[in-house]
């Protein structure tokens, strides 16, 4: 089976070809600058990269130029686009519409406009390259795979925010979560490593990225999530400040003479461990051995690693004990630093990590201490590949 993945932006689209059956990477891109002039670049392992720089006005014009890279003669994959099967899409917002992925119907399309007010930067260009897909290829099944999917399965106490009631009644105003798909292919992943069906195990599962969340995953469920109503929510980030008191926004707003949406905007892009180091949102600039002000970009990481490791804290709370830790994403993947400090003095939980392990990084690997009573795992994520798999199974359910 052929799946081409989309994940479309404002103005760009990345692309991934995938055989769900042989999880291949078939051929991949980025079309990027789509309504300002528009260049592709479509790779395929072993060779040069195709770069084509050509005018695209639109989404529709993005997706022809995908279509002509993966058909052509020489630089192509497939003979025709008729030997695609089908298009997984990713999409941010399903609001409390859908709990898992789903086959794009009008009636879909519909509730996934209707999600736009919850995510007005993300969802229009999704909903756009689902309507290109769908004019350039007629007849090809399109399934739209949500971040906030997967946390549709939290109990009511652990969504709803303390405010009157009327807002979640009146404005859907409650937590969402976010990286759904990462968060549930890292879970499937470590169910596998650890050789036990995922239904009989609690995990929490840490994707450290440029953004970043902490879910708890129990019996296979997302029972929470530390991300909230938006992506700022939860542990800081590379920009973002993460949970704040939220009587901070009016004072920072009068003492700067800033607007309430100027004050969440800094706390969107100049927070985080880029407020704190004045540095960078970078992990590699922070850690790195050249680093100036190291003081100010070590006090960034580690506060980092200490709101990271009071969520792993609270996950192993709400879900009565831990089998598997999973560090995952940018930094999850690659930052032993981080890793180690976020379970150090975890011991009395029975996370313990072998220190010789956590140096290696980037692929699969279970990095306990011996002893440990806890699993901890890195899993590089891969949503490309959760999104072919999602598409597969509701395409041959059909
Ligand atoms: P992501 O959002 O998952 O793409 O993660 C991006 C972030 O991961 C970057 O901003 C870096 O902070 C971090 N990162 C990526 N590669 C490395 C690396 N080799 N070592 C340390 N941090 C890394």
């Amino acid at each position: 089976m052929k799946v081409l993945v989309i994940n479309a932006g404002s103005s760009s689209l990345k692309y991934q070809l995938m055989n769900p059956d042989t999880n291949e990477v078939i051929c991949k891109g980025l079309v990027e600058r789509i309504g300002i002039d528009g260049k592709l670049t479509h790779k395929r392992s072993g060779k040069d990269d195709f770069v084509l720089e050509t005018n695209m006005a639109n989404h529709q014009d993005a997706i022809k130029q995908v279509m002509a890279a993966i058909t052509d003669k020489e630089h192509g994959v497939v003979a025709s686009m008729s030997e695609i099967d089908a298009v997984g899409h990713r999409v941010v917002h399903a609001g409390e519409f859908f709990n898992d992925s789903v086959l794009v119907t009008d009636a879909v399309l519909e509730k996934i406009d209707q999600c736009v007010e919850l995510a007005p930067l993300h969802n229009p260009p999704n909903i756009l390259g689902i309507k290109a897909c769908q004019e350039m290829m007629p007849g090809v099944p399109q399934v739209a795979v949500f971040d906030t999917a997967f946390h549709q399965t939290m109990p009511k106490e652990a969504y709803l925010y303390a405010v009157p009631y009327e807002y979640y009644e009146k404005y859907k105003v409650r937590k969402y979560g976010f990286h759904g798909t990462s968060h549930k292919y890292v879970a499937s992943r470590a169910a596998a490593m650890l050789g036990k069906p995922i239904e009989e195990l609690k995990i929490i599962t840490c994707h450290l990225g440029n953004g970043s969340s902490i879910s708890a995953v129990k019996n296979g469920k997302s029972i929470e999530t530390s991300m909230g109503f938006t992506p700022l929510a939860g542990v800081c980030m590379g920009t973002r400040s993460g949970d704040i008191d939220p009587a901070i926004v009016e004072f920072i707003a009068t003492k700067e003479n800033l607007t309430v949406s100027e004050v969440l905007n800094i706390l969107n892009k100049k927070s985080g461990v880029l407020g704190i180091s004045g540095l960078s949102s970078d992990f590699r600039d922070l850690l790195g051995d050249e680093t100036p002000n190291k003081e100010k970009s070590m006090l960034a990481v580690d506060m980092f690693v200490y709101h990271v490791k009071k969520q792993v804290g609270l996950c192993a709370a709400v879900m009565g004990g831990v089998d598997a830790i999973v560090f995952t994403a940018g930094v999850g993947e690659n930052t032993e630093y981080v890793r180690k400090n976020v379970v150090e003095g975890l011991e009395f939980m029975g996370i313990k990590i072998d220190p010789v392990l956590n140096k290696e990084r980037g692929y699969e690997l279970d990095i306990s201490a011996k002893d440990a009573t806890v699993k901890t795992l890195i899993i590089p994520t891969n949503e490309e590949l959760m999104i072919a798999l999602d598409t597969k199974k509701i395409v041959e359910a059909k």
